[in-house]
């Protein structure tokens, strides 16, 4: 057994990312400013994306793109059950009624047929989430959204970087929120972009910073050192320099760090997919998952006490795990005023109960693998 704790998720950051900071700190301008737009410039080549928003959260972007699309008061957007709580918050936040849908058993995505089946006259919007890093099945739900004239937009805080038919995630004209949260495949510490329509793009760019006209928004430069025009009453929710630094720094670190994920996946697929009673996560043919979680299921009858028992026994045998996610129509405030049951979306309910995200991320040394591989295969047999 090993003898230090893994953690489940550190933040993968090294000497690069503390130069950047550096040089910002020293530069006299911290705030939003060059380095943010270089950032954003760098990410939306990445992507060929046809603009991209530095925001100091995911959230912010999911909520900004909902905004700028014109979702509000009386509409309905249809939201997995399996995401973070930010997918369907931000629906409340501007105004709108988050309709919650079951997921498909095999990625935990957002269930087309579920869309189809929750359609009202008031629904406006589909919000998508690639769960851990899978994309969503795209053909189907653009298909559902064009049929009925719904808007799309794309929670991809898990998918960055993915690829759905060879398509970038983040490369159309949708509006797609990305996450750089501390977690996430690449992080700013606490971080955000928006991608998609460029006039959106514009408009949100204006939202998140107090609503103020984009002569303001570049009040660093020299050409303008005061005077600004609030068009809008916007929010606080601009990237700065100092985290597009990280940023910066953490792009040019992408294609190794995804390269180190996707053989870490390949070591957990051999070594945990004999084991009965485990069942792992799949990619399918048509896309490129950014492996951002690595969720396997815990048959119930594997361990007396189920999933919460196993994730004990990991942690006792210093393996760090989580859980992805809670669903949302269990939480106390979704639950209580829409009166959800847990019963109402099943493959989710019964997903829930079984899910335990195994360690995943660049920094994971073979040998950390094999760590958690014994542990999972001692805890299955009874170990
Ligand atoms: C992390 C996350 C978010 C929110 O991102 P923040 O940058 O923390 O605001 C939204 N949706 C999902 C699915 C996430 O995992």
């Amino acid at each position: 057994m090993r003898s230090e704790f893994l953690p489940f998720s550190p933040p993968f950051v090294g000497e690069e990312e503390i130069r950047g900071v550096t040089e910002v700190l020293r530069s006299g301008w911290i705030s939003r400013g060059p380095v943010v737009s270089q950032f954003e410039e760098e990410f939306r080549q990445k992507l060929g994306a046809p603009a991209a928003l530095g925001l100091n959260s995911g959230t912010a972007g999911l909520h900004l793109g909902l905004q700028v699309m014109g979702i509000g008061p009386g509409d309905e957007v249809i939201v997995p059950t399996i995401t973070f709580c930010a997918s369907a918050n931000v629906v409340e936040h501007v105004g709108a009624k988050p309709v919650l849908v079951d997921v498909m058993d095999d990625t935990l995505n957002i269930d087309p047929l579920a869309v189809e089946a929750a359609l009202t006259d008031q629904t406006r919007a589909i919000m998508i989430v690639h769960f851990g890093g899978h994309p969503a099945e795209m053909d189907e739900l653009i298909g559902i959204a064009e049929r009925h004239g719904l808007k799309v937009i794309e929670d991809a805080a898990h998918a960055f970087p993915a690829s759905y038919r060879g398509e970038m995630v983040g490369s159309t004209s949708r509006m797609t929120a990305f996450s750089f949260y501390a977690t996430k495949n690449l992080t700013t510490g606490e971080g955000g972009m928006l991608t998609g329509d460029p006039e959106f793009i514009e408009q949100a760019a204006t939202l998140s910073l107090h609503g103020m006209s984009r002569a303001a928004w570049n009040r660093y430069s020299e050409a303008s050192q005061w005077y600004y025009e609030v068009v809008a009453p916007g929010y606080k929710y601009n990237m700065a320099d100092l985290q597009a630094a990280v940023g910066r720094a953490q792009l040019v670190k992408l294609e190794s760090m995804d390269q180190r994920r996707r053989e870490v996946v390949r070591m957990y697929a051999d070594g945990l997919s004999s084991i009965d009673g485990i069942r792992i996560p799949c990619e399918k043919e048509h896309v490129s998952s950014a492996w951002h979680l690595y969720p396997i299921r815990v048959h119930p009858d594997l361990i007396q006490g189920g999933r919460d028992v196993f994730i004990d026994r990991l942690s006792e045998r210093n393996i760090g795990t989580s859980v992805h996610f809670i669903p949302l129509h269990l939480h106390p405030f979704y639950r209580d005023k829409y009166g959800y049951v847990s019963d109402d979306f099943p493959v989710a309910r019964e997903a829930f109960e079984q899910l335990v995200s195994l360690p995943l991320h660049p920094g994971l040394t073979d040998e950390d693998v094999s760590d958690v591989i014994e542990a999972v295969e001692l805890v299955s047999t009874g170990g």
